[in-house]
């Protein structure tokens, strides 16, 4: 019995605070927030939200004198917000945690340090697993699974120490990096020979953390390989999903879908997730595909190993 996990990079400005420009449609992410919440409930998906922590805060001084990066890093989000901005977002986050749907509250970070590059500490990356932990705990939300910022995986004995259950990993290989030569390679194998993102297999990693591979970014095709994927076909990518989501009727794994609320904002973003979730929907409706959230796949993964452990006892 497969499975379809969704997960989400919930960020607003916090996904581009490293880098010297941000799209203009960041400036939008909250309306994207919004889409991809009616899209899910429209559909009755729940998802695994990735939370960046500090927008659970209702306001900040931007000082964060306890955190190893401190006021410069912060000066960003220093005197904003006495009411939810770009940087500070607790009713967008109450939004959904008070949906319908059973969606996932995980960790995305305390402020989207991407933990894989020189310089980040375990004591950088430490600061900002405890604090989006501590944050959440605060408004009552409890954080099990985490999504490395820009998927840069490091520090995992960090999330172990800290009671983290799961995270996202890559897919089987990494073709969805945003270079764009490869995208367009695979891009065209799946237009021609109709080939499926991959089905994944979750994992217990050395530190007893369960690894959910991603199998696809639902917007992996921007830009020049954008105006290719025109070419070859009309929505390519809803095609590939829609594949995956078939392999994975029947199949003993899962197809884990991950995006930004703010793709939504690009054009004919809404159509994109609509027609995904609407095949969701359907299938899982004519057979026995589950819909499950990061944390559900991992406590099963979890399970199945304690059940397995006490099947087998140690014989000594
Ligand atoms: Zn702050
Ligand atoms: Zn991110």
């Amino acid at each position: 019995m497969g499975d379809v996990v969704v997960s989400i990079d919930a960020e607003l400005a916090w996904g581009y605070h490293d880098l010297p420009t941000a799209p203009d449609r960041i400036d939008h992410a909250r309306e994207g927030w919004h889409a991809t919440l009616s899209l899910l409930a429209k559909h009755d998906v729940p998802a695994t939200w990735g939370i960046v922590g500090h927008l659970l805060l209702d306001e900040c001084d931007g000082s964060h004198e306890d955190h190893p990066l401190g006021p410069s890093w912060f000066s960003c989000s220093a005197g904003r917000a006495t009411v939810d901005d770009d940087w500070h977002a607790p009713k967008l986050v109450e939004a959904v945690r008070s949906s319908e749907q059973d969606h996932e509250l995980a960790s995305h970070s305390f402020s989207h340090v991407v933990m894989d590059v020189d310089g980040v500490t375990r004591a950088v990356a430490d600061a900002e697993i405890e604090k989006s932990i501590a944050t959440a705990e605060r408004r009552g939300l409890d954080f099990e699974s985490f999504i490395f910022p820009r998927n840069g995986i490091a520090h995992r004995d960090v999330l172990a120490d800290r009671a983290v259950r799961c995270y996202r990993g890559w897919p089987p290989d990494r073709w969805y990096d945003e270079s764009l030569a490869r995208p367009l390679v695979k891009l065209a194998d799946w237009s021609r020979l109709g080939t499926a993102p991959p089905i994944v297999t979750p994992t217990v990693d050395e530190h007893g953390l369960v690894n959910v591979p991603a199998s696809l970014y639902l917007f992996s095709f921007e830009g020049p390989a954008r105006r290719v994927a025109r070419l070859l076909g009309r929505s390519p990518i809803v095609s590939a999903a829609k594949r995956g989501i078939d392999e994975a009727v029947g199949a003993d794994g899962v197809f884990h879908l991950w995006f930004h609320p703010h793709n939504l904002l690009q054009p004919d973003g809404v159509e994109r997730l609509d027609a995904v979730l609407e095949h969701v929907a359907r299938r899982r409706e004519e057979t026995d595909l589950t819909v499950r959230t990061m944390g559900e796949v991992a406590a099963g993964v979890l399970g199945e190993r304690g059940a397995e452990r006490s099947a087998h006892p140690p014989t000594d």
